[in-house]
């Protein structure tokens, strides 16, 4: 067996934990994204049989609230928030989630201690994002119901230690035995099969659903993603909070500062207030911070959410079915 797990018998399916856990059709999910995954891109993914998780780290919690009950009124699936855990006061969010009974939490950047307990007493499935094997386990111990890996060459918030999704993958495997998800560099149905060849049970992808119809991001972002080539994206500011962004005017500034060895309050004054919203949300793509992955290199085409969930099946069914003969 290359992977666990199991095809329904018309392949239009698949039954393992991550399934099982989120109630879904495929182990496909789209990530939480600022400014990106608003309730439309969440819902288009849930409804064609994926994970959509609304990302709330680009939002204050009554646009939080307006989202969740859109996405409720667009689906009868299960999807997500995803909660980056940064903000001071990120317990208006959790008030939110709760009152608003969403059914899985994904939190990220931050400690999986503080909020697992709380968001678990009320039912609420949650899994906690990482970038290394040590705190894959720091999360299995803190109770969580899986982890979401993520590696080097992932878009937005990163690791500082650089470690790419196929290394990461097989030590976290190793780490850990509840429901591992693979993220970063994932963009079809046949990276999606390495993934769980190397022990993931399901994937994240960002990149790929931000070039969809409906993702919430500005159309000239979308664009420059489709047009972006190998070597485009860089992880930067790993001083401040390292994140991977397309090299735009925005980043030569960070760059020059950085081989002048600015310190950090020189560098937060370079980045200023909102970059990611000027960028990803208004469109300005000179000056804005445009956060996106590695994989952005092979993305071609802006489609419908529900298409690449579907051509990404498509990939993986038959590329398992034909080349392996299960
Ligand atoms: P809009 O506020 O422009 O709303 C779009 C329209 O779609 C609304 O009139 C809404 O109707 C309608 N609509 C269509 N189908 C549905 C449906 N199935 N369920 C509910 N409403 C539907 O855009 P958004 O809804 O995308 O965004 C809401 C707010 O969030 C805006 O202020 C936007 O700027 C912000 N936003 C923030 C993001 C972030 O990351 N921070 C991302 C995306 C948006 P009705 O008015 O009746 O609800
Ligand atoms: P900044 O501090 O530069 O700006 C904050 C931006 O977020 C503003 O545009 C503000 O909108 C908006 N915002 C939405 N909700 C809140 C809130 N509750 N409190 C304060 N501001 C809010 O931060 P960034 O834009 O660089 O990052 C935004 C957040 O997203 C950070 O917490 C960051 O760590 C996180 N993040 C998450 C990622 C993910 O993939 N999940 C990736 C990268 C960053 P307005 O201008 O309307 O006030």
């Amino acid at each position: 067996m290359l992977f666990e797990g199991k095809f329904t018998e018309d392949l239009n399916g698949f039954d393992n934990r991550i399934t099982q856990l989120f109630g879904i059709r495929y182990p496909i999910i789209q990530a939480g994204m600022i400014w990106a995954s608003g309730w439309k891109l969440a819902s288009a993914v849930s409804n064609a049989g994926g994970l959509g998780l609304i990302g709330a780290g680009s939002m204050y919690p009554d646009t939080l609230r307006e989202h969740i009950q859109k996405c409720k009124r667009a689906t009868d699936k299960p999807f997500g928030v995803n909660l980056p855990l940064l903000y001071p006061e990120i317990d208006k969010h959790i008030a939110v989630i709760l009152e608003e009974k969403v059914p899985i939490v994904f939190t990220s950047a931050g400690n999986p201690k503080l909020w697992t307990a709380k968001l678990k007493e009320n039912g609420i499935k949650v899994v906690h994002v990482v970038s290394s094997a040590k705190f894959a386990l720091k999360c299995q111990d803190a109770g969580v119901d899986a982890v979401v890996a993520e590696g080097f060459e992932a878009g937005g918030h990163n690791g500082r230690e650089e470690t790419t999704t196929l290394c990461l993958i097989p030590a976290v495997r190793e780490a850990i035995t509840i429901p591992l998800i693979a993220a970063g560099g994932i963009a079809t149905g046949r990276g999606m099969l390495a993934m769980m060849v190397l022990g993931a049970e399901g994937v994240q992808m960002g990149s790929r659903f931000v070039c969809s119809d409906e993702a919430s991001s500005h159309q000239a972002f979308k664009e420059s993603v489709i047009s972006a080539n190998e070597g485009d994206t860089v992880l930067a500011l790993k001083r401040l909070t390292p994140v991977r962004l397309i090299k735009n005017n925005f980043y030569k500034q960070v760059q020059e500062a950085e081989e002048k060895c600015a310190n950090t309050e020189e560098l937060q004054s370079i980045l200023g207030r909102g970059r990611a919203k000027k960028g990803m949300f208004e469109g300005d793509m000179s000056e804005g911070e445009l956060e996106i992955g590695q994989v952005s290199s092979i993305l071609k085409e802006i489609k419908p959410a529900a298409r690449i969930v579907e051509e990404i099946w498509k990939e993986f069914t038959e590329t398992t079915q034909h080349s392996f003969r299960f």
